[in-house]
């Protein structure tokens, strides 16, 4: 498996790109948004100059993880002779349907169809599909050149031979899969989202404010990063997609997300990607300094 293709070139696909490229794979990185893949080469490009600048890879390392990814605006194209394709496009239900009915009569029958979605059924996504075995989660964290984790989830009808290559790839990349099944959510946004969704309530609520809620988590829970900080950086759009999932996948009221974060979501207030989240990312000082935070 040498040749592969990412869908969506925003903040997941472009560092999956990265990973994988950097790791010797082809890589046809793919966005309906030519903005988007501009955008998504510059961030690989800032990453790599910023592990050469470490020390970690050499100039010449850096050369070859670039041109080891070309770019398409169109399906079609950019998955012809690829033996696996990662799915990161907006977190959206419909979007994700149409993309894996198109996979399934583009792509030869032994790619790999993968998606790297925050919650969205692996087993609704591989329903669309002529061959549901070949439909996985490869779920990354981001950011995805630095953490460690991928969570691999297994639909109804995943095989058992898709799953372990792509636990056995994963392990190729540097990563450490974890193998879960699939509901809403899967562990890390089960366990995650609640958190996330809590803390707004929090603030929602008057308890504290943004620094306070973020400090308490910080030092008290030796948290990496605050929560709301954290929901910034993922996007508050992402955290109310996931939330709708679960919310609607167990009809449990306790998925329901905050009337703040849906408020915030409809005023285009996403977080670092926007500009503004529960902090100002304007002039890209506070999104350095949360990036700087988290990536040392
Ligand atoms: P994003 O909004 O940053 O990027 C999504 C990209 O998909 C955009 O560039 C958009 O132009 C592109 N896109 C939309 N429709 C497309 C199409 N038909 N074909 C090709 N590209 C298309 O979103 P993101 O945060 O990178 O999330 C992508 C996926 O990764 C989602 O499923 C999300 O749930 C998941 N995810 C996100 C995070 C996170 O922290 N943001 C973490 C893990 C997983």
């Amino acid at each position: 498996m040498k040749n592969i293709a990412v869908i969506g070139a925003g903040t997941m696909g472009n560092g999956i790109a990265h990973v994988f490229a950097q790791n010797g794979f082809k890589v046809k990185l793919i966005d309906v948004n030519e903005l988007a893949l501009k955008r998504g080469l510059q961030t690989i490009t800032n990453n790599l100059d910023r592990m050469v600048a470490k020390e970690k890879i050499s100039t010449e390392k850096k050369d070859e993880t670039l041109g080891n990814i070309s770019i398409f605006t169109a399906i079609k194209e950019g998955v012809e002779d690829t033996s696996l394709v990662v799915e990161a496009a907006t977190e959206n239900l419909d979007l994700k349907l149409k993309i894996f009915k198109e996979l399934d009569s583009t792509c030869a029958h032994s790619t790999i169809l993968a998606t790297n979605t925050s919650s969205i059924s692996i087993t609704q996504i591989a329903a669309v599909t002529s061959a549901p075995e070949r439909v996985i989660g490869m779920h990354f964290m981001n950011p995805v050149p630095i953490m460690k984790l991928v969570e691999i989830i297994r639909g109804y009808n995943t095989s058992d031979a898709i799953t372990k290559t792509i636990m056995q790839l994963s392990k190729t990349l540097g990563k450490i899969p974890v193998e879960v099944n699939d509901y809403p959510g899967f562990v890390a946004n089960r366990i995650l989202m609640p958190m996330l969704n809590e803390s707004i309530e929090t603030l929602y609520n008057g308890v504290a404010g943004v620094e306070e809620i973020d400090t308490v988590m910080k030092l008290g829970m030796v948290h990496p990063m605050g929560p709301l900080q954290l929901a910034d950086f993922i996007g508050l759009d992402v955290c109310l997609s996931i939330l709708n999932v679960m919310y609607n996948g167990f009809k449990n009221p306790k998925y329901a997300p905050c009337p703040l974060l849906v408020n915030m979501v409809n005023a285009g207030k996403l977080g670092v990607k926007s500009g503004e989240g529960f902090y100002d990312y304007s002039e890209n000082k506070k999104a350095e300094n949360v990036s700087k935070q988290f990536l040392n």
